[in-house]
């Protein structure tokens, strides 16, 4: 085909009564341009503009099957929802309901009500709220007790989790002026003690979620700087990342750190809690009174469908906590995990292979899960993400490893599925 040969956009988008039509000409000209020059045969432009016109309804934020090992992993949607906090989501969703209406006294009740008892019974605090995501809670609890004043942070704490987030940008957004105290790998008590001046509001602790400092270290205790808050009549807020409610290795939880004397916790609803993505503050009740007052809480906000999954995933840590797909994964037994790569690898004549699996999601940065995987042909690795639904694997040593502590049983079966279509 020679240029002068090739249709208008117009001309073919008139082959077509597709609304999206003339967008999808527009590609498919512009793309048979580009390859005529460079000498190559664009092919049928009728059936290209199919595909276009097909490929523009595929929804864009797809289902896939996570392969990797890494169980709560950022770029893959975090925590996968347990089914009751799914219910929950369809429930409220579909038609309206009581988010912000009393039912008892007839009038206008608040939306932070529908979880607060849970959370308070699971954490032992005074008083609860939900925002956006754990970044939303910690801007607003340094906005509202923090702003035009001056907040401590450990030199060791002043990291970044990802994607931007860093410490001292949030708390300069916050309102209020970092103070740095101590050094990068020894802080103390005493640190904090001799920094503080009248403009002080607040000691922040910031969770080292993903890494660790070794070797010549010291962090005081979270009691420790109670203390320090308490004899200066300041405010102690923790930022616990991941914030476990039940016990998963040396993460802490958010009631041992209210028990230690912090006055305000934050953390996710999306890493090691396992539900939807939020922010969750708790802590004593006329604080949190005052984060739940300060105007950017309506902008930061959870919306009804996170509330509903949240409250869902809530009513499960207390009585059926492996029904939680975070939980499960971490607390699967090994040998199960092995169990399902033996029947996947002999699905698809693969080989198990001892591997590591992660909490991910900047948790238990150390923790290695042991896990096991079936090594398929390295080539598979990029048809596998190309399928439909698309499988994310790990490439390691010629090979491609399908780690089976993150797939469920039924998942396993799809993979195998998966992997005979890319062989094909
Ligand atoms: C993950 C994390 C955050 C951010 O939480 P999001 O829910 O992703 O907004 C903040 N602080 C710490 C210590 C974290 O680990």
């Amino acid at each position: 085909m020679r240029l002068r040969d090739l249709p208008s956009v117009d001309e073919l988008a008139r082959r077509s009564d597709d609304p999206l039509a003339v967008e999808a000409a527009r590609k498919v000209v512009a793309r048979a341009r580009g390859q005529i020059r460079q000498g190559d045969d664009p092919g049928d432009l009728a059936a290209l503009l199919q595909n276009e016109l097909d490929a523009a309804r595929t929804p864009h934020l797809r289902r896939i099957i996570n392969a990797t090992g890494v169980i709560v992993h950022t770029n893959l949607g975090r925590a996968p929802l347990a089914e009751a906090a799914l219910d929950r989501v369809r429930e409220i969703a579909r038609g309206y309901s009581n988010l912000e209406y009393d039912l008892a006294a007839g009038g206008r009740g608040s939306r932070q009500g529908h979880v607060a008892d849970s959370l308070r019974r699971l954490t032992g605090a005074e008083a609860a709220l939900v925002v956006n995501n754990n970044a939303a809670a910690v801007m607003l609890a340094l906005a509202a007790l923090a702003e035009g004043c001056e907040v401590l942070v450990s030199r060791g704490e002043l990291i970044e989790i990802g994607d931007g987030f860093r410490i001292p940008d949030v708390l300069e957004r916050s309102g209020a002026r970092l103070r740095e105290v101590g050094t990068t790998n020894r802080t103390r008590a005493a640190d904090y003690e001799a920094a503080i001046d009248p403009e002080t509001a607040v000691l922040l602790r910031v969770h080292q979620s993903n890494f660790r400092v070794v070797g010549f270290t010291e962090q005081p205790s979270l009691r420790e700087l109670a203390d320090v808050a308490r004899r200066h009549n300041l405010r102690l807020v923790d930022d616990l990342g991941s914030g476990a409610l039940v016990d998963i290795g040396d993460e802490p939880t958010a009631r041992a750190s209210l028990a230690a004397g912090a006055d305000i916790v934050c953390f996710s609803g999306d890493k090691l809690l396992g539900g939807p993505q939020a922010g969750i503050v708790v802590g004593r009740a006329e604080l949190v009174e005052k984060l739940r007052c300060h105007p950017l809480q309506r902008a930061l906000r959870a919306d009804k469908l996170t509330l509903a999954a949240l409250e869902g995933t809530l009513a499960l840590a207390v009585d059926a906590p492996d029904e939680i797909p975070v939980l499960r994964m971490l607390r699967e037994p090994v040998e199960a995990v092995s169990a399902r790569a033996a029947r996947l690898a002999e699905l698809v004549h693969g080989e198990v292979e001892e591997t590591v699996a992660r909490a991910g999601g900047g948790s238990l940065p150390l923790t290695e899960l042991p896990s096991f995987a079936c090594a398929v042909e390295e080539e598979l690795a990029v048809k596998l993400r190309a399928g439909d639904p698309p499988v994310i694997a790990v490439v390691r040593d010629g090979r491609t490893l399908l780690d089976c502590r993150t797939l469920t049983d039924a998942e396993a079966d799809e993979v195998a599925v998966a992997v005979e279509a890319a062989r094909a």
